[in-house]
């Protein structure tokens, strides 16, 4: 689904020079689900936003269903990515002024998706997650753990080729934060393709691999099935 090579990416303003990715080499087949794990500042979030089509790369390569991403003009990145895409961040995201319904039908306004069909999907969605009867209040009214619910309905609803998500749990106690995890577990049992960016071995380990950064380089990766506990290094 995707394979990343020798990915750079260097941020700069007129005083500074950052090296946020020094040449990242990854590979994503659908039905995967992978962790990035890292001390702050290694990269994480600046390779996800760039796999995500929020952010685009300076050199290397980037295959998303076998289509090259770099060079891509932020028009063509937005077509790509409202199609592809299901993005889930650590703040939630939501629009505080728009109502939860309206929230989660951004994307399929967005891809043109037709009244009833929005109607349909939405209320679909809301059902899975749990949240029908929040469906007419705004994310403020809502806990934290239901404000991510809503964000992960929002992500979901327009069936992304692949969920990536930005320390989901972050914000969350630890009863909301397992709630999205067994979220992104049955997602994942389901079929879904996920790449989670968490600080949580716990989280990590309901993932089927953790790959592990610093300064702008992955330097191990670590499956994480039951009884395989390997350490293979790729620097
Ligand atoms: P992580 O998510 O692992 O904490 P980031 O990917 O956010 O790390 O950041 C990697 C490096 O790039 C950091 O040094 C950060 O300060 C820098 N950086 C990230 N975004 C920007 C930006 N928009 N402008 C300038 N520097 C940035
Ligand atoms: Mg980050």
């Amino acid at each position: 689904m995707i394979t990343i090579q020798n990915l750079t990416k260097v941020f700069r303003t007129e005083e500074v020079e950052t090296a946020a990715l020094s040449g990242i080499n990854l590979e994503i087949k659908k039905g995967d689900f992978l962790t990035i794990m890292g001390p702050s500042g290694c990269g994480k979030s600046t390779l996800l936003n760039i796999i995500g089509l929020l952010d685009s790369a300076n050199t290397g390569s980037y295959q998303l269903l076998n289509q090259e991403m770099i060079g891509l003009k932020e028009k063509g990145r937005a077509a790509v990515r409202k199609e592809n895409i299901g993005f889930i961040f650590q703040n939630f995201n939501l629009i505080d002024e728009l109502s939860v319904y309206d929230n989660i039908e951004l994307p399929l306004l967005y891809n043109n998706v037709k009244s009833s069909e929005r109607k349909q999907k939405i209320e679909a969605i809301a059902e899975k997650l749990n949240i029908s009867h929040r469906l007419k209040h705004f994310p403020q009214q809502l806990s934290g753990g239901q404000q991510q619910r809503v964000a992960v309905a929002r992500a979901l609803v327009n069936d992304p080729k692949i969920i990536l998500a930005d320390e989901p749990t972050g914000n969350l106690d630890s009863k909301n934060g397992n709630e999205v995890m067994e979220l992104l577990t049955d997602l994942h049992a389901k079929g879904a393709t996920i790449l989670m960016v968490t600080h949580s071995d716990y989280d990590a380990s309901f993932s089927q691999k953790t790959i592990h950064m610093k300064d702008g380089i992955i330097f191990s990766e670590r499956l994480n099935q039951r009884n395989v506990d390997v350490f293979m290094d790729t620097k």
